[in-house]
């Protein structure tokens, strides 16, 4: 006799298999020799903690941050000697250079003559809206793109008395009305932020956001404060806006030294599947039921893979209870059991071998795939296929080009 469910299991049966919202269709902007928004990858910006002006430490410091693998900086620019470094600076760099203005529109036209690539500015601190279109103006003839930046600890006083506090809808009014501004002057290279240091706030904002424009999106959580809190936090605001496919460009902000900011930022990428750039390592936390030495393991096999740019998926447990089922899953995988290992390739049981060799035998796994997929992984690095078309192994992980 069939067993009835009180649940509704036809939903099941009619609810995606695979996992995952396409991108927030976004316009293409420009940005040095980037191109941010559209289907091109999330690129990680930075900003510098230096005085501005202090030429050889901010350049030190966007060359430790290009190091990290950082694709865009910002530099702030508040006094008109910091603006008299761009071009020093501009010139020592290669990643584009964004210039941020706050309270003062008569900085933001200085340092518009000089050879930055982008500006950003907090429009809802620089006063009038004139002043706000004397901008505007200048970086249209400039050719150059901009980020408004909405804050809610600085959104306008109307707005904030119209919807009682600086809430999600209070926001994205105040982004709305700047871009309008914006368009009236025959502007459209705009990118838009929506931060705040309450991570409900902004996931909200960028939601509504997504709803109503399709100007890329610089995504943050504001002041996140010290890590490794701030990098949590970060991770617990930036994954439902990536999940939802929203961001075009993302930023942590830390506390302290800008340069671990790069590796959060595309761990989050990496881990809601955005950007996949390296091997993915599947491992388990361990229990009593461990068969091999799983930390030994993990350390030699992240010491190999170390700089790979492979989105491969490697499971490695330490038992049997779930390594077959993860290792089924994964492009490459093991299961351990008896100080032996039981290699599977693409779900199939491929080999057995004894726990000292396992990671060569998983080396030399990685090795075919990679040659099986270099067609892709080519034309994904070359960036004629952008990742979220097709994917790339048996979960489909998304390539991305960079
Ligand atoms: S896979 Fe095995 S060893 Fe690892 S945590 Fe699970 S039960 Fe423990």
């Amino acid at each position: 006799m069939a067993v009835v469910s009180r649940f509704n299991l036809s939903m099941l049966e009619n609810a995606a298999k695979v996992p995952g919202k396409p991108r927030h269709k976004t316009r293409e902007v420009r940005v040095g020799d980037r191109v941010v928004g559209g289907q091109n990858p999330v690129w990680v910006q930075s900003m510098t903690t230096t005085d501005t002006f202090d030429v050889e430490g901010t350049v030190a410091q966007i060359q430790r941050l290009e190091e990290a693998g950082c694709e865009l900086v910002r530099v702030t620019v508040p006094k008109p000697e910091d603006a008299g470094a761009l071009s020093a600076i501009r010139a020592r760099i290669g990643i584009p250079l964004i210039c941020d203005i706050h309270f003062d529109y008569k900085m933001a036209l200085a340092a518009l003559d000089h050879p930055v690539d982008k500006i950003r500015i907090n429009p809802g601190n620089i006063g009038s809206h004139d002043r706000f279109r004397q901008v505007i103006r200048k970086a249209k003839d400039r050719g150059l793109p901009m980020r408004i930046g909405v804050n809610a600890g600085s959104l306008e006083r109307e707005l904030c008395e119209k919807y009682g506090f600086p809430c999600p809808p209070a926001m994205v009014e105040s982004a709305l009305r700047y871009i309008e501004i914006a368009e009236s002057e025959g502007y459209h290279q705009m990118i838009i932020s929506l931060k705040s240091s309450d991570v409900l706030v902004a996931v909200e904002a960028y939601r509504l956001y997504a709803q109503l424009a399709d100007y890329p999106t610089h995504i943050g959580i504001t002041e996140a404060g010290k890590p490794p809190y701030a990098v949590t936090k970060s991770a617990a605001g930036l994954s439902p806006i990536l999940l939802d496919g929203i961001g075009d460009t993302i930023r942590i902000s830390l506390l302290g030294d800008p340069v671990p900011e790069i590796a959060a930022a595309f761990d989050i990428l990496q881990a809601t599947q955005r950007r996949v750039r390296r091997p993915e390592l599947i491992a388990c936390p361990t229990c009593g039921r461990l068969a091999i030495d799983l930390e030994k393991i993990i350390a030699e096999l992240e010491q190999r893979l170390h700089g790979r740019r492979l989105p491969v998926k490697i499971s490695v447990l330490g038992c049997v209870v779930n390594g077959p089922g993860e290792a089924r899953e994964a492009d490459i995988g093991i299961a351990a059991g008896n100080g032996k290992g039981m290699i599977f390739r693409n779900g199939e049981i491929v080999r057995r071998v004894e726990e000292k060799d396992i990671v060569d035998a998983l080396m030399e796994e990685v090795a075919s795939w990679e040659q099986e997929n270099a067609g892709k992984i080519a034309a994904a690095s070359s960036g004629r296929e952008p990742g979220e078309v097709e994917g790339l192994g048996r979960r489909k992980l998304p390539i991305v080009a960079g």
